[in-house]
């Protein structure tokens, strides 16, 4: 219930203005909306004020030509490789850095020696640091991991580099980087050439829980079984020369991925010739290493409605039962890519869907993947499926997709993206009885994953942010664009993707801001992946709606196809293309770890004092004998007390007749005299006023998690008729702890209840303080080893159906 309130008029409107004021202690304010340019870099002639590129923008263009051998039974990789380098900077440059990625497994390596014992994973958050309570312990991955690293020869071997003139260049390796001393200057717009010839022994994915690498199938029919490569910062790459970092040649840490030039790449790959090869580019001599009616299948897949097998699961199947000391060299070629990794195995069969996109710039785009007999039905029905689906979404939020292929590989790799090929993890369990099954989670984790690793191809492998820098610019604005493919293709899926499932991290201690650089982020998971995509669904859906929120994020995909955005490109962009002040947005979500919780703490109704005696005075009665009676008073009614003023009746004057709220000409006379001094427009406005008689209603909000929102409100009346109302997060703007506001409804409409943020859509973290009346906190008392019923996604369903039902008398139940 709400209570009422009088006021004067006069009053009514001292208050408003009042609001702003209220609690601004010198010394303890903090300005919410100030704004970023301070925080910001300054724009300049290669990145301007706009978050577009500037007019004098540039980037350097790295080509590569690769020839690599795959030598299977050594699971070593050898490969020469020539480089074409040309300088668009307006610098001399007389050094090249170059990323040696594979040197991160060498055991005197940075990444090694700085890797803290049940610390945080070195790709992921893996194991979060403990509470140091409990004893250490070593798991048995971590025992594998040492055995593996012990056992083997990591890092790169790298001989002959030289110039284009065949001369040796000097190097010196840095760690995880090589710098290239040129034997010339290389002047602003001048090209260069070197090449060199590297090695390195493939790292067991599993045992050591990289990007990249081997998993080992040691139970196919194939005599010490097969394997399958994924191959991925497997050659020297030029580290990225930039206008706002130089060379951004930060040492390999494991985490904090890649910042990498754009080019073009010719790569020959020899493999054993029963292998099957998925790669960035499209492949240029299928004649060589397809069969006929394997190129027969794949023209057939450009128009078909379901993926179709150019390696079937039978030829699979036959093909992991042998091996062969022959090799088939494929080659492929990609334009305009920032990277180029690739899988082979055996194992694989291959299907193919063409994606009919249509438009100029790239009408049909093949959707493959590559699985091996244990991806099984998952696989066969959704994986191209998926990376089509991706293209169609992302594609709407950005640009065409302009490349000839996009695939996705199964591998021991849980999920990494690559220009036009991804690696994804789940597979399918086999059962006794022959079958391959899957829970509902594995189903969710696959069509996730595809989608997810996809839709890096966009973010950052089209739009190349710097990933070792900002992980939240590839992954944040990835994750949010998963999260609209995931909820198109199957809204039922808990994809956990909504800004309510981000509050539990964001009241958390163990946190970050968003703009922290990649390596030094605690929980990587939350911080760069969920938190920076459930703020852009606040963005999009809450802030600044669909419309301007679309049209600013494909403006800034434009913007930044195939071109290096900074953080600032990407909050000017939002801003200056919605037209909408954000910097408060920012501050809030992407600069600070504040957590949003906003409490309406009361509402009061106000009613307008008339001035009229004739009226008030009927009020203010009507008021006062709404209270309850006294217990005392009660008490002597039931006991039958009667008061002197019953029992003596004839001794009643003037006042048993007229109580204080008798209205005498004086009070009229005093209103009349009010009344005219009023100005015309005065009067008019109280007339007007006590006419409508409307009511006026005053909602206290506090903000308890110091992230300023808008305020959203559901409001119930008496009618049983409700309405919402949103108020933009600048209410918060002179007084960001607390605010007023004031809430005129017409007469009769009174308001019974209020409802701050109905739909959850703030990400507000206590949902308690949002009810005015508060309402009973609904909880659940969970009985006794019940299970839990998030756990409910991961049972394999599939393979439990077929459990029959046990009665009491069954022998094995009373064992
Ligand atoms: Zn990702």
């Amino acid at each position: 219930m709400i209570k009422p309130l009088l006021v004067s008029a006069a009053l009514l409107c001292s208050l408003q203005a009042g609001a702003d004021a209220i609690r601004q202690t010198k010394g303890d304010f903090e300005d919410k909306f100030r704004q970023l340019d301070e925080v910001l870099p300054t724009p300049n002639v290669y990145r301007n004020a706009a978050g577009e590129p500037g007019h004098q923008y540039w980037q350097q263009q790295v080509d590569y030509k690769i020839q690599a051998r795959l030598l299977e039974e050594k699971r070593r990789l050898e490969a020469s490789q020539t480089v074409h380098y040309r300088n668009n900077s307006p610098d001399t440059l007389r050094y090249l850095w170059l990323q040696l990625d594979q040197n991160i497994f060498k055991s005197d390596s940075m990444a090694e020696l700085t890797t803290a014992f049940a610390g945080i994973g070195r790709r992921g958050p893996a194991t979060e640091a403990g509470d140091g309570k409990k004893p250490a312990k070593l798991s048995m991955d971590e025992l594998r991991r040492q055995q593996f690293m012990a056992d083997h020869q990591l890092g790169y071997d790298i001989k002959d580099v030289r110039d284009g003139t065949g001369k040796p260049l000097k190097v010196t390796i840095v760690g995880t980087n090589m710098r290239i001393d040129l034997n010339q200057p290389l002047k602003p717009g001048q090209s260069t050439e070197f090449s060199l010839n590297y090695a390195y022994n493939i790292v067991e994915e599993n045992a050591v829980s990289a990007r990249g690498g081997y998993e080992h199938f040691p139970k196919d029919a194939r005599a010490g079984g097969n394997d399958i490569f994924q191959l991925a910062q497997w050659f020297p790459r030029l580290h990225a020369y930039t206008d706002y970092e130089a060379w951004t040649n930060k040492e390999f840490l494991g985490r904090g991925e890649f910042t990498l030039e754009f080019g073009n790449y010719d790569v020959e790959l020899t493999v054993p010739a029963d292998h099957i090869v998925a790669a960035t580019g499209s492949l240029q001599n299928a004649e060589k290493v397809l069969t006929r009616e394997q190129r027969k299948r794949l023209k057939e897949a450009e128009k078909a409605k379901r993926p179709v097998f150019v390696v079937t699961e039978a030829e699979a199947l036959e093909n992991e039962k042998e091996g062969t000391n022959a090799v088939k060299t494929w080659r492929f070629k990609a334009d305009n890519v920032r990277d180029f990794a690739w899988a082979s195995s055996r194992k694989f069969m291959w299907d193919a869907k063409g994606y009919q996109q249509g438009g100029d710039t790239q009408p049909l785009v093949m959707a493959m993947s590559f699985y091996p007999k244990e991806g099984g039905d998952l696989w066969k029905k959704y994986s191209t499926e998926a990376v089509v689906h991706t293209m169609q979404v992302y594609s709407r939020f950005s640009f065409d997709y302009p490349y000839p292929v996009a695939q996705s590989v199964n591998g021991p790799v849980g999920g990494m993206e690559y220009p036009m090929i991804t690696f994804n993890g789940p597979r399918t369990t086999l059962q006794d009885d022959g079958s391959r099954t899957y829970s509902q989670a594995e189903k969710r984790f696959l069509i996730g994953v595809v989608i997810h690793e996809v839709g890096h191809i966009y973010f950052p492998m089209l739009v190349n942010s710097d990933e070792r820098q900002w992980t939240w610019m590839d992954e944040g604005l990835n994750s949010f664009l998963d999260g609209v493919a995931g909820r198109e293709w199957d809204s039922d899926m808990p994809w956990g993707i909504e800004p309510s499932e981000i509050v539990d991290y964001m009241v958390s201690s163990t946190q970050v801001p968003i703009m922290t650089q990649s390596d030094s982020v605690l929980r990587l998971g939350p911080n760069a992946y969920t938190k920076p995509a459930a703020a852009l669904t606040i963005l999009r859906e809450t802030i600044l709606g669909r419309e301007l929120f679309d049209f600013a994020f494909k403006e800034y995909a434009r913007r930044w196809q195939y071109k290096r955005p900074t953080p600032a490109d990407f909050f000017r962009t939002m801003e200056e293309a919605s037209g909408v002040d954000l910097d408060w947005f920012w501050r809030g979500w992407f600069y600070s770890t504040d957590h949003v919780d906003i409490s309406l703490d009361k509402v009061y109704k106000l009613r307008l004092d008339t001035e009229n005696p004739d009226i008030d005075f009927a009020r203010d009665k009507a008021q006062d004998l709404d209270k309850p009676m006294s217990m005392s008073l009660e008490n002597n009614r039931k006991q039958g007390i009667r008061e002197w003023r019953e029992l003596n009746q004839d001794l009643r004057d003037f006042y048993d007749e007229n109580d204080r709220w008798t209205v005498t000409n004086k009070e009229r006379n005093k209103y009349n005299k009010f009344i005219k001094g009023l100005e015309d427009w005065e009067r008019a406005a109280l007339e007007r006023a006590v006419q409508e008689d409307k009511n006026y209603y005053v909602l206290e909000f506090s903000n308890l998690g110091g992230l300023v929102m808008p305020i959203i409100l559901k409001l119930d009346y008496a009618d049983g008729s409700s309405e919402t109302m949103r108020i933009p997060a600048e209410i918060w703007r002179r007084s960001p702890k607390e605010v007023k506001k004031l809430i005129v409804t017409d007469k009769g409409k009174e308001l019974t209840q209020v409802e701050l943020d109905p739909r959850w859509e703030t990400a507000d973290a206590d949902i308690e303080n949002n009810f005015y009346p508060r309402r009973i906190v609904p909880s659940r008392v969970e009985a006794y080893k019940s299970e839990k019923s998030k756990a409910k996604i991961h049972r394999d369903i599939m393979q439990d159906i077929k459990t029959e039902l046990k009665n009491d008398d069954d022998k094995d139940n009373k064992q």
